[in-house]
């Protein structure tokens, strides 16, 4: 279990003063000036170091995305851009970050915009978030205030400017290019890419998008160096991760760890257990709605990171564990799931705005058992010509819970339908 003095987020349930003075007492905001004495390439070299992986899911090598950003400007301006519309339904980290730890977000964006070479960093919250943009804001102005952020930040020599950007509630503004365009103050709509926005990428300028975890966690990484990030979790799987436990589990919680831990531990230290106990559990959606459920068996001994869950069937996403026992009617859960992304297609590519609605109402059948036993290879299908044909993953996203579902309780979901047709009452669906 991860030691006290090893987690980088100290005041992640708000139990201390989060203001400047209480974070700065903390050790936050310590030696930045430093950092920035050292060089941008020093800073990338040291995340590359670290071995750090991108928090919002996609699990890219956080320092070779910052190598992407060009070292010379041709004119163009470059911007860090954080992610913080975490929208995910299970997903809920990124939010005690913002409220109670606010300023370990804007070092960290201070130092990565630095580190590549922009003078502006533009945090995109989601719009449901109203207090932690207000925490937020009065963190990002008292950083103003007190000369860490604004013309010669901390005394460097470096003007850095940081805004807090609103959105509307639109989960698809958390993908990189549709939120770019929301913060263009146009539709959130996906972009196709290339160009990358390392490239190209808000207004037209070479752009970084980074999740507000991935961002938090480099000042303290820089403080500590590298090798001590690089010790917690397995190879390629590096660092301490914040895990968000909802579901059925005695004692919900988001809690930092270190990567790689079982999940039978996660669950065992910090949630108090399965509900009912582990002969209870019966499937987990182990990193946000969007990736395949695992039945609950295959997840007992299953180890927490990116490269493990992959060989389970599944990913570790954003770390959002949903923990579903046997109470759980499966099929509605995911045909829930079906219909959030159905609501959120935005609707320019004709596999996912048709084929998110097709999949839903197939869904909705099966939830009722009011279909063939044949139907389950169909729907199976129709979500492979989803995944990976649509301009963004929300495809992808909408296709594999479903693929999971298919996977792992065809039996449930096949005994539904022969009760539907004989009138058995002990597998009809939930209420
Ligand atoms: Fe829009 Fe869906 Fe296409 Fe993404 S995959 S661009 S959400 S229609």
């Amino acid at each position: 279990m991860l030691k006290d003095e090893d987690r980088i987020f100290t005041n992640l349930y708000g139990m201390h003063d989060r203001s400047l003075k209480g974070a700065k007492a903390r050790g936050h905001w310590d030696g930045t000036a430093k950092f920035l004495a050292n060089g941008r390439d020093w800073i990338v070299e040291q995340v590359k170091g670290s071995g750090l992986r991108g928090r919002g899911g996609a699990g890219f090598p956080t320092g070779l995305k910052w190598s992407f950003m060009p070292k010379e400007s041709d004119g163009r301006p470059s911007y860090l851009v954080v992610n913080a519309d975490e929208s995910e339904p299970g997903t809920c980290k990124d939010r005690e970050i913002m409220r109670h730890d606010p300023h370990t977000l804007i070092e960290g964006c201070l130092i990565a915009s630095f580190g590549m070479g922009a003078h502006a960093c533009y945090i995109y919250i989601r719009g449901e978030y109203i207090r932690e943009k207000e925490a937020l804001q009065i963190a990002i102005d008292e950083a103003y205030e007190d000369g860490l952020v604004g013309r010669n930040a901390c005394g460097s020599g470096w003007d850095f400017d940081i805004y807090l950007v609103h959105g509307a509630g639109a989960y698809i503004c958390g993908e990189e290019t549709a939120l770019l365009e929301s913060l263009e103050g146009k539709k959130g709509m996906p972009r196709m890419k290339p160009p990358f926005p390392a490239g190209a990428g808000l207004y037209g300028c070479p752009t970084t998008v980074n999740n507000v975890e991935s961002i938090a966690v480099v000042p303290t990484i820089l403080r500590r160096g590298p090798e001590w990030f690089a010790g917690f979790g397995r190879p390629n799987n590096a660092g301490t991760k914040i895990f968000a436990i909802s579901g059925h589990v005695n004692n919900p919680c988001v809690v930092e760890e270190s990567m790689s831990i079982s999940f039978e531990e996660l669950i065992d230290k910090h949630c108090g257990g399965i509900r009912g106990g582990w002969n209870n559990l019966k499937a987990v959606i182990p990193g946000g709605s969007s990736v395949p459920c695992v039945r609950g068996e295959k997840m007992k001994d299953a180890v927490m990171d990116f490269d493990a869950l992959k060989e389970v069937g599944s990913s570790l996403g954003t770390a959002a564990v949903i923990v579903m026992d046997n109470d759980t009617d499966i099929i509605k859960a995911i045909w829930r799931l079906s219909k959030f992304y159905k609501h959120e297609s935005c609707g320019q590519c004709t596999p996912c705005r048709e084929g998110t609605g097709w999949m839903m109402r197939v869904m909705d059948r099966l939830v009722r058992g009011e279909a063939e036993v044949e139907e389950i290879d169909m729907l199976f299908d129709v979500t492979k010509q989803v995944e990976g044909h649509t301009i963004c993953a929300l495809g992808d996203a909408a296709a594999w819970p479903i693929q999971g579902l298919i996977r792992n309780f065809r039996d449930e979901i096949e005994d539904r339908i022969k009760a539907q047709k004989t009138g058995r009452v002990s597998a009809v669906a939930a209420e």
